[in-house]
């Protein structure tokens, strides 16, 4: 909203800071001025065509203006509000006034911002408001806090008068403090708010964990800020001890689910060549089980580890088709049982990867034990391993290495798709499309969170109905490393 308010206020010259557009007979926008385009967020006048005039303000407003350009003489100007594309609406007034030309009749409309969606100042019903907050609020001025809630008082502990001899940054815990001093020193250039994890440091010494969202204000022509500050300390004290009880619960299932997988292997090696078919069965069906109970409690600890910021690389050259055989091996019982074929194209002269090994096998598990899941019987999931060409969309992302090869794996399978609102969130903690569905909803996060750590990059492509391609990058192992 802020970059959209300082463009549309800043950036149109004088004498043309009032929108205007044309509509044909039936209300369809045919010409629109770019200060138009920029009060309605839209990115030039071009994206404001064929879009009927009355969706840019509230329906009873513009029947309002309908009615008031119906009569005879000048058009009514109403005090009306101004939709922004997703965004706040914007306080304008605005008319539309009917002209014949020629045989056709054309509708002439202009709209002048009046107002601004920012708050202007912390007084009357504004403070009344933020008051009432759950949150605390400050307003910061040339580093000086002006404005306090009674909620940011008791978060601190401090009172109103002490706190505005005070920065924000004397009330921020000593090691995150840099990061917010940075912040407030761009006051005159934040154009959107910014979001800090932090540690508020109260009067009596105690460190509350808090969430700080400090957003760009503007009061009497004047750039501020203005912080909300959350407690969410009770948050992560109910996050530290269901990870403390997901990392001890998956660890003490471990050892009986090791010796349960041990008792069956030998059970069907001493009398494999005796059972009968439905027999040998029940056991390959118990050893698949067995695989699979393992694999959710590896993702349960991995997951506790990653939050517990645990994880540590052990980086080294790393042959990515040798990777991706043990992985295809280890699930090769339930590959024969879905009656898959797994094709692979891998370029024969492919260099090492810097990776840890043992953590892209682990990618290669989740990845591949998904397409397995949601492959139909007898499907096929094709694996493509293939170079990065420089330049292309896959190297722009961050915490992509500069100047440095990568190699691309793709696995695809024929499954049910992903609907596109998904394509992101399911690489999220316990997201998953179908909540009743098989699996947990974590073998994806690890796959994001170790391709991450590698300076590498996983997406997915998918249409319903046309299976999906889980698709990562990661670097190439470079002579020198
Ligand atoms: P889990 O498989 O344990 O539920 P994941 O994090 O591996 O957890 O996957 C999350 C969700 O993503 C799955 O529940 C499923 O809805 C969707 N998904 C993952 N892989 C595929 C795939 N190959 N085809 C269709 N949906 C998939």
């Amino acid at each position: 909203m802020d970059e959209q308010l300082t463009k549309r206020e800043d950036a149109a010259p004088p004498g043309q800071t009032e929108g205007l557009w044309v509509a044909d007979a039936s209300g369809r926008i045919i010409f629109a001025n770019p200060a138009l385009a920029r009060m309605a967020g839209a990115p030039d006048p071009a994206g404001l065509v064929g879009r009927n005039w009355r969706s840019l303000f509230p329906p009873v407003e513009a029947a309002r203006m309908a009615r008031g350009r119906a009569a005879a003489g000048p058009a009514t100007t109403v005090a009306t509000t101004l939709n922004v594309d997703g965004r706040p609406p914007l306080p304008c007034s605005a008319n539309v006034a009917r002209h014949g030309v020629g045989k056709s009749t054309l509708f002439i409309g202009s709209v002048s911002v009046t107002g601004s969606a920012r708050p202007q100042a912390v007084d009357g019903a504004c403070r009344q408001v933020m008051e009432s907050a759950v949150d605390g609020i400050c307003t910061v001025d040339g580093g000086h806090i002006t404005f306090c809630n009674r909620r940011f008082e008791a978060l601190t502990g401090y009172t109103a008068s002490q706190i505005s001899n005070l920065g924000l940054e004397r009330m921020i815990a000593s090691r995150d403090r840099n990061t917010v001093a940075q912040t407030v020193s761009q006051f005159d250039r934040l154009l959107s708010p910014v979001h800090h994890q932090v540690r508020l440091l109260h009067r009596n010494g105690t460190e509350v964990d808090c969430e700080l969202r400090i957003a760009p204000l503007e009061s009497a022509g004047r750039p501020m800020l203005i912080c909300f500050v959350r407690d969410v300390s009770e948050l992560r004290r109910a996050e530290r001890a269901r990870n403390d009880m997901v990392a001890m619960l998956s660890h003490d299932l471990r050892t009986p689910l090791a010796a349960i997988k041990e008792a069956v292997s030998l059970l069907s090696e001493t009398t494999g060549a005796r059972l009968e078919d439905r027999q040998r069965r029940y056991v390959s069906i118990a050893r698949e089980e067995i695989d699979r109970l393992n694999r959710m409690i590896e993702n349960l600890v991995e997951v506790s580890r990653m939050e517990a910021g645990k994880v540590v690389l052990h980086l080294d050259a790393v042959d990515l088709a040798e990777v991706l055989s043990n992985s295809v091996e280890s699930l090769s019982l339930l590959i024969n049982k879905r009656n898959l074929t797994i094709e692979r194209t891998i370029p024969r002269r492919l260099p090492a990867v810097l990776a840890d090994r043992d953590r892209l096998l682990r990618v290669f598990n989740n990845l591949l034990d998904n397409a397995i899941k949601y492959s139909p019987a007898g499907g096929t999931i094709r694996i493509h391993v293939g170079f990065v060409e420089p330049g292309t969309e896959a190297l722009k992302g961050n915490g992509i290495l500069p100047e440095t090869g990568y190699v691309q794996v793709t696995i695809a399978d024929d499954g049910p798709g992903i609907p596109a609102e998904f394509l992101d969130r399911i690489f999220g903690k316990f997201e998953r499309v179908d909540p009743y569905g098989p699996g947990i909803g974590l073998g994806l996060a690890i796959v994001r969170s170790n391709i991450d750590l590698h300076h590498g990059r996983v997406w997915v492509e998918s249409k319903i109905g046309e299976g999906a391609s889980f698709c990562f990058i990661l670097p190439i192992r470079e002579e020198n490393q």
